[in-house]
């Protein structure tokens, strides 16, 4: 074990320092520390680093939460996921760093557990990761990209995960593949989940216990915006008549299949009715809008997103209508493509209102050099008229929320299997406070 000092500070200088502690850095922990500072003003900036023997941390700059009675005039946050190392830079980090944000949300696939493959921009250190060492080495090989760790000391980050910080499309204590034993599954699971734990900027409370970790939680902005970060991977059922795209049938319509589980859903809606925020935030992993992916035949659905949970989408979007939750706005990661779209209850009924708009932010580097127009996009938007926008690029979106008006810009990037590529703003949507659906910006 090590002692670790840290210091918090009003200035980058550290002329002014605030408060300042020790915390001792255990080998059962990785040498993580993790330290809660209580005292600190509201909306105010604050710069931390830390000591170890002669060694000085770089400096990092978080900013805290307005108090929860304050309706703070704006908040600017981008959201990200899904950063596989080994498929291209993070140049969308180093754009995302000039801009004036004071929050960053990731919604999952921070890391990939695949093994290394060759010839790739970059390559992961060893095989597929099972260990906990596995998982610590991987979290320690994708912070030393120095636009990531620029990004992480600029603003307070928000986490979730979603399937690759333990296992490619895990649901609950199922693995994907059919020759794992649910024990090994689990002992698996506890070393991805300790890892996560052990790089991520959260809690206490989100600490592990073995292959379960608490990670659902609501954070606030004062009562401008309410963020309820959701795990849609730990307590879901299979994805029912397996993974893949399917026709809605079978156990797609089981009442019982669940993406949240009964306590996430219950705590939810809770949440939500208590809220006192002008707009609420479903900020999860996989896409909501019930998308037809396969226009041209039979109507076929993503078995691994809502669409294979039906009843419990339907039932989710039901209470956000008829609970009459203000401006709900769900958003997502996961399927390394920008989307905006109009979410109903019924998505076949032309009367279904418009109950939600979700944005879904593309991949920050997953997938490589990506698209503005991928393959059948045009026949998918005319078959789903709720899709306002989709592109395949790479990059991220940048929102800026006021009382009034919700604005998600989609900032993306051409290329990132070299350095250097330019941002561009390729579309802006835009949600009026108590209206009704996306407008084009
Ligand atoms: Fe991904
Ligand atoms: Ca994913």
């Amino acid at each position: 074990a090590v002692e670790v000092q840290w210091e918090i500070a009003a200035d980058e200088g550290f002329r002014t320092i605030l408060q300042s502690g020790k915390a001792l850095a255990t080998p059962q922990l990785g040498h993580s520390v993790h330290v809660e500072v209580n005292g600190l003003n509201p909306e105010t900036w604050y710069w931390y680093r830390f000591h170890c023997g002669d060694a000085t941390s770089r400096t990092g700059r978080t900013r805290t939460m307005p108090i929860s009675t304050a309706l703070p005039s704006q908040l600017r946050f981008a959201f990200a996921s899904c950063q596989h190392y080994e498929t291209g830079l993070y140049t969308a980090y180093e754009h995302m760093a000039k801009e004036p944000l004071d929050l960053v949300l990731h919604l999952g696939d921070y890391i990939y557990e695949y093994a290394g493959i060759d010839e790739r921009v970059r390559k992961h250190a060893g095989k597929e990761i099972v260990s906990l060492e596995d998982y610590r080495t991987r979290y320690a090989q994708y912070r030393l990209d120095t636009h990531l760790q620029t990004m992480h000391s600029l603003c307070p980050w928000a986490v979730v995960w979603d399937d690759h910080e333990f296992d490619n499309n895990c649901a609950g204590d199922v693995s994907e593949e059919a020759n794992v034993s649910r024990d090994d599954y689990l002992l698996r699971r506890a070393n991805a989940y300790q890892a996560y734990y052990e790089s991520m900027p959260l809690r206490r409370s989100a600490l592990p216990t073995g292959p379960d970790m608490i990670l659902y939680r609501t954070i606030d902005f004062g009562r401008l915006a309410r963020f309820e970060m959701l795990d849609t991977r730990q307590y879901r059922t299979d994805q029912p008549n397996g993974d893949g795209l399917k026709p809605l049938e079978g156990d797609v319509l089981n009442p019982n299949a669940t993406l949240l589980g009964q306590q996430q859903e219950r705590w939810l809606m809770a949440e939500l009715l208590r809220s006192r925020a002008s707009w609420n935030v479903l900020a999860q992993q996989i896409m909501m809008a019930r998308v037809d992916r396969d226009p041209a035949q039979e109507a076929r659905f993503s078995m691994d997103q809502w669409a294979g949970y039906d009843v419990a989408r339907k039932r989710l979007l039901s209470f956000l209508e008829t609970r009459r939750v203000p401006n709900p706005v769900v958003l997502t990661g996961d399927i390394h493509s920008n989307w905006a779209n109009d979410l109903k209850v019924d998505f076949d009924s032309e009367q279904s209102p418009v109950v939600a708009a979700e944005f879904v932010g593309t991949s920050i580097s997953s997938g490589g050099n990506g698209t503005q127009s991928p393959k059948g996009q045009a026949e998918m938007l005319a078959q789903n008229p709720f899709v306002k926008f989709q592109n395949a690029e790479r990059g991220y979106v940048s929102c800026t929320v006021t009382p009034k008006e919700w604005k998600s810009d989609y900032q993306v990037v051409e290329y990132v299997d070299k350095p250097g590529a330019p941002l561009i703003n390729r579309a802006s949507f835009v949600v009026e406070a108590g209206q009704r659906g996306l407008q084009k910006a």
